[in-house]
């Protein structure tokens, strides 16, 4: 990772932003009320809501809600499970070792936040100890996150994490079950992916092993990319 990635990283704590026209009347604080389709113009909207919201349990634990880095316009959408402790401290998600990991891995192939990419976690609240978020919550937050696919509205989207692969595809197999799978879905290519924090644990690069499947995964992604921009 060169010092232009890393300064990537420097970035301080924002407060939530609060943007023109924001209605705290609107905010939809219970579960039970669907996020309707088109509610928000802008990310900047979505997230000033999020730090208000408590759909779910985890908005009374949050430092502050972790909306998304990356493209706005993004083909490509990297979807997680949930914030975790310097995701929460800082506001952005796939910071740290893992974060760092994954942007290396994008740029194996040429990939970058700033061009191709969105990250987001399904759940924008971070899980207390970091467990896995439950049905309910992730339930609760989906509104949230299929309002990012529309106003994003990439072609890929990546999942990594079983509550992204169980939230978006309906997959509850094992990730190295169906890892590297093209799953076509409502005009969108989508495939689960080791979670860099996986490939961390597991440092072996020989052939069949997490970190060589990844790289046979990131080339994939980049192939149907360049397929999917060349048509
Ligand atoms: S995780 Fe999602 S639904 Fe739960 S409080 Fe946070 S923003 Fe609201």
């Amino acid at each position: 990772m060169n010092d232009e990635q890393i300064s990537l990283f420097d970035i301080a704590p924002a407060e939530p932003a609060t943007p023109s026209g924001f209605d705290p009347e609107l905010i939809p604080t219970s579960a039970k009320i669907p996020i309707p389709t088109g509610t928000y113009q802008t990310m900047e909207q979505m997230g000033a809501h999020c730090n208000r919201c408590h759909r779910c349990d985890l908005g009374a634990s949050r430092t502050r809600a972790v909306i998304g880095r990356g493209n706005l316009n993004a083909p490509i959408m990297i979807v997680g499970e949930g914030p975790g402790q310097t995701e929460d401290e800082t506001g952005m998600p796939f910071v740290g070792r893992s974060g760092q990991l994954l942007d290396r891995i994008l740029a194996s192939v040429h990939l970058t936040t700033e061009e191709h990419v969105f990250i987001c976690n399904v759940v924008k609240c971070r899980p207390p100890e970091n467990r896995t978020p439950t049905t309910d919550e992730a339930e609760a937050c989906r509104g949230y996150l299929s309002e990012q696919i529309r106003m994003v509205d990439p072609k890929i989207i990546l999942l990594t994490g079983a509550t992204a692969m169980k939230t978006l595809v309906g997959i509850k197999q094992g990730i190295t079950k169906v890892r590297g799978q093209w799953i076509e879905k409502d005009d969108r290519f989508y495939m689960p992916i080791f979670h860099p924090a996986y490939l961390l644990r597991n440092q072996s690069k020989e052939k069949g092993q997490p970190k060589w499947l990844m790289w046979q995964d990131i080339q994939a992604v980049r192939a149907k990319l360049d397929e999917v921009l060349a048509s």
